[in-house]
């Protein structure tokens, strides 16, 4: 049995990934660039949340945004910014206003943008730590930070944003080819599957992809960083654990640094960051002192907790969980959204994908050991609705946006890589894959033995919030706390 967990290879790199257990078919191994309008509208057909630009504007109600006074800034510096009321207190150019207005139709900014966009858009453009969720408008503030800050007439990469896996790689292009419709700023990825010749060298401005690709596009020396500006770190926590991206990160951040003929700008932004993540965060954006980083934080507890029904489902033995899915869950499955089913290891998913198709349960499963071709089919399928459950390891955990999510399942509960320490940010990432965009979402934890019992009472303890049980066999139950939920009509 596999034994390796996913999360260590996610966005590994071509052979050389630094902690030599990448597989093959991860994001990397095809190092290359895309046409970006051929990308955009395979993302767009793949199932964009805001649907095509002739439809009536579902986004304002998308935004979760936090109240006020939870927001926490911390200046660096004696710089003053005020807080943006309208996006025209930004001075951004008219064709990026007008992405924003007619292709985005946002109306004003959100409150984590009205104050972190001053921040990064005042020189003298202080880097910035931001903890914020998904669904608070932090892709849009990195995203409007980027294409604010390259120069359209300079062929040569000025923006580099780095993500943990190829699906927010896709997610996050997706969201800056539309607002930047308008202007004539090109971006490029590491989605595409052309390989780019030896002596290829990136002319595009904005340069969006996994750890994996863009070491490999640095070290042929086909991504050049003397013109670069801004780096932005996407789910920043993840790039920088310790036991994860932390050296290729740090080390990407030097080489950048040093290349570069100017002051490079580095946001780091995520919807978690521990205390100790966040320190050494601040002490590697600190360059030794010589920089001081702006910071805003949204308490972490205010993230999903509240919004996401919780509940623990002990199963008497691990051959149980599969008849809690098969008895309790899929049945209602058609009633409610879609269905994430987070599992620890590629072996577990796809197991657990052989034996549902095997009851005649229809479903699809997705793991970092998967082809590329075959990852996107299994993603979009989800997206469009064409799968209404999805089983995935911890490569969906962050940032997947699907509206529609409205159960997640923990059928394995989310570990460190010791296997026993409870994962507390992969916990609150992963429930929050369900409750999108103000919709209602619940998580069932299913756990057998003492120590997987263990590890959700800590997980518990540790948000400080009470995660109720349901009896694994009791379907009266499991009805009545998904229409409590607000899942189900009854
Ligand atoms: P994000 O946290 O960036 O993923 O954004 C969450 C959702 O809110 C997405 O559907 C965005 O399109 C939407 N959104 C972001 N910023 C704004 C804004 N200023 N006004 C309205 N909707 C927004």
């Amino acid at each position: 049995m596999e034994s390796d967990q996913e999360h260590q290879d996610v966005g590994a790199s071509n052979g050389q990934d630094h902690r030599g257990t990448g597989p093959p078919g991860l994001e990397g191994v095809s190092p290359g660039t895309h046409n970006v309008s051929e990308d955009s509208s395979r993302l767009q057909q793949a199932g964009s949340e805001s649907g095509t630009p002739d439809e009536p504007t579902p986004s304002p109600q998308g935004l979760q945004e936090p109240e006020a006074e939870d927001i926490k800034t911390v200046p660096a510096g004696d710089t003053i910014y005020a807080s943006a009321t309208s996006f025209e207190d930004l001075n951004l150019s008219e064709d990026l206003l007008k992405g924003i207005y007619t292709e985005m139709k946002f109306e004003k900014p959100s409150r984590i943008q009205a104050l972190t966009l001053p921040m990064i858009l005042t020189p003298p453009h202080r880097s910035l730590i931001a903890q914020a969720h998904n669904g608070s408008g932090k892709t849009t503030c990195f995203t409007l930070a980027m294409l604010s800050r390259v120069d359209p007439v300079v062929a040569q990469p000025q923006a580099i944003c780095v993500c943990p896996t190829r699906e927010l790689v896709a997610q996050n292009l997706m969201v800056l080819e539309k607002m930047a419709k308008h202007t004539t700023i090109k971006a490029t990825s590491s989605l595409a599957g052309t390989q780019f010749s030896r002596n290829h060298r990136i002319t595009e401005q904005v340069v969006i992809g996994t750890h994996g690709t863009l070491k490999n596009w640095m070290s042929k020396r086909i991504l050049s960083f003397r013109f670069a500006r801004i780096l932005v770190f996407d789910e920043a926590d993840e790039m920088l654990k310790m036991d994860g991206f932390a050296s290729d990160s740090v080390r990407m951040i030097g080489t950048l640094r040093k290349d570069a003929q100017q002051h490079v700008q580095i946001l780091l932004f995520s919807a978690t960051f521990n205390e100790k993540v966040k320190n050494y965060a601040l002490r590697v954006v600190r360059d030794n002192g010589r920089e001081d980083a702006n910071q805003v934080f949204v308490p972490r507890e205010d993230l999903s907790l509240d919004v996401i029904k919780q509940y623990r489902v002990d199963c008497p033995t691990p051959l149980d969980k599969v008849s809690v899915l098969k008895e309790m869950i899929f049945p209602q499955c058609e009633k409610l959204g879609q269905t994430i089913i987070f599992v620890r290891t590629r072996e577990v998913a796809r197991s657990l994908h052989a034996a549902m198709e095997n009851e005649g349960h229809r479903c699809t499963s997705i793991r970092g050991d998967m082809d590329n071709e075959l990852r996107d089919k299994v993603v979009n399928e989800f997206r469009n609705g064409t799968t209404k459950i999805l089983i995935s390891t911890d490569v969906l955990s962050r940032g997947f946006d699907v509206t529609q999510v409205t159960l997640v399942i923990n059928y394995d509960v989310p570990v460190e890589k010791d296997w026993t320490t409870p994962a507390y940010e992969t916990y609150l990432h992963r429930i929050g894959r369900s409750g999108r965009f103000g919709r209602k979402g619940a998580a069932f934890n299913l756990v057998s033995g003492e120590q997987e019992k263990r590890i959700l009472d800590s997980i518990s303890e540790y948000f400080k919030h009470d995660i109720p049980e349901v009896p694994f066999n009791d379907e009266d139950e499991f009805l009545e706390v998904l229409k409590q939920a607000g899942l189900t009509d009854g």
